[in-house]
């Protein structure tokens, strides 16, 4: 959670030397851990004060009591391949149909078309809030390095809205596709923050795990698996990965995407998982939207839902985020990479209570903030100023009425605006 501080100790104009102390004042910001309205000074990009009254002249903006988060965090989204719906020829099938329709679009990427759809992407997540974004990016023979390079560039040319890190994977298999870990060496080798994996459609899973933790460690890097993405408890990576974790002091240090197995788990066997994942260090992310899609489709009727319940989860000490995963692709033909409408969807879907409104609220905010391990996340004095504005006065209206983001500012400049709606009452 955010947290103000305290305003007998913020500076105020006349005790700090500079002449002008704040390049700017928002003022009446209703916070999540301030109901009463504050103001927030800004200096250098950075947030220098928060109090009720900040007397200071310097550029100024009136919140007018409304909601102001740190911007949303999406954990696990999938730039590269994005917006392709236009050139393949979907038919409703299953994942593994949709990783195949993929692979095939996937030759004929170049740097410039991934750059292009990616961009699409990024800036629809800017208007949405999005201050911070973790996207996989998918590497093997095929594709090579050009959706790595052309990511990079993305995350050069928007640096300006958003902090975006790059996990590189196999989404195709590893020890079962020659030439596809020296690609991924290279692309560690290149500046990649975040190593990825894909077990389940490698022909030696533990194999694969065990290689991608070899890679870790040897980078100094934080894990990143697309688990389990199927509805059958019968079987399960998610304890080698745990095992792995523990061996290698790698707690804090590993999430997983997906665990959909987790929502087929009943009740004393979800249990044990949880307090396995939460002594691990383990955090979960799940991603509403591919989990909706793709599970329970064999069923001819009162169809599973496939979604693991993060926030329950969370209760049971698990690191856990909503995220978007994919947008307008095989495996998600929908996607606006708003993250307040996935934690609406989630919650909807989840059958939240309204008392759980404000964990729905932290699973796209303040948990993914910590599964990323970027630091210095919230409204608190001393933390970049990335600030978003939304139309509503508290974090548990903020799920429930979706209200619309009216700004959004990265390190103190703004980056958007949207005006509300004005009805046309008749005279
Ligand atoms: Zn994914």
């Amino acid at each position: 959670m955010d947290a103000s501080a305290n305003p007998s100790t913020a500076p105020s104009c006349h005790a700090m030397s500079a002449r002008n102390p704040f390049d700017r004042i928002f003022r009446n910001a209703v916070t999540r851990s301030s109901p009463t309205p504050v103001d927030i000074g800004v200096s250098g990009g950075r947030i220098a004060a928060i109090a009720p009254h900040l007397a200071c002249e310097a550029a100024e903006i009136d919140i007018g009591g409304r909601l102001v988060l740190p911007g949303f965090v999406d954990s696990h989204i999938h730039l590269d391949k994005a917006c392709l719906l236009g050139r393949c020829g979907h038919v409703q099938g299953s994942l593994k149909d949709a990783i195949a329709a993929v692979a095939t679009m996937k030759r004929d990427f170049t740097v410039e078309d991934v750059y292009a759809r990616g961009a699409r992407v990024i800036e629809r997540a800017i208007v949405h809030g999005t201050t911070r974004m973790r996207t996989h990016v998918e590497i093997d023979p095929r594709i090579g390095l050009r959706s790595f390079a052309a990511i990079k560039a993305l995350k050069r040319d928007y640096a300006w809205a958003i902090d975006l890190s790059l996990c590189v994977f196999p989404q195709e298999g590893l020890t079962n596709d020659p030439g596809a870990d020296e690609l991924l060496v290279e692309a560690l080798r290149d500046g990649a923050g975040v190593i990825g994996g894909c077990p389940y459609t490698d022909t030696d899973p533990h194999a694969q795990i065990k290689r991608i933790f070899d890679l870790a460690q040897e980078f100094d890097l934080d894990v990143d698996f697309h688990l389990d993405f199927d509805l059958d408890p019968s079987w399960s990576h998610m304890e080698e990965v745990c095992r792995q974790t523990d061996q290698r002091n790698y707690h804090g240090r590993v999430a997983i995407g997906h665990a959909t197995k987790l929502s087929a788990l009943p009740p004393e066997r979800l249990r044990a998982a949880t307090a396995r994942l939460a002594q691990a260090g383990v955090a979960v992310t799940v991603l509403p939207a591919t989990d909706l899609y793709l599970m329970g489709r064999d069923a001819t009727h009162n169809a599973p839902r496939g979604l693991t319940m993060a926030h329950k989860l969370v209760e049971g000490g698990v690191l856990c985020s909503v995220a978007t995963n994919n947008v307008l692709n095989p495996f998600t033909p929908f996607g606006d990479a708003s993250l307040l409408r996935m934690a609406n969807f989630y919650a909807n879907v989840a059958q939240a209570g309204v008392s759980e409104f404000e964990t729905c609220l932290d699973l796209v905010t303040d948990l993914p903030a910590r599964l990323l391990n970027l630091g210095a996340y919230g409204i608190v004095v001393g933390n970049p100023a990335d600030l978003v504005v939304l139309d509503t006065n508290s974090g548990p209206n903020a799920i429930a009425e979706l209200p619309d983001l009216l700004a959004g500012f990265k390190r103190g400049r703004q980056v958007f605006e949207r005006r509300p709606p004005v009805l046309f009452k008749p005279a």
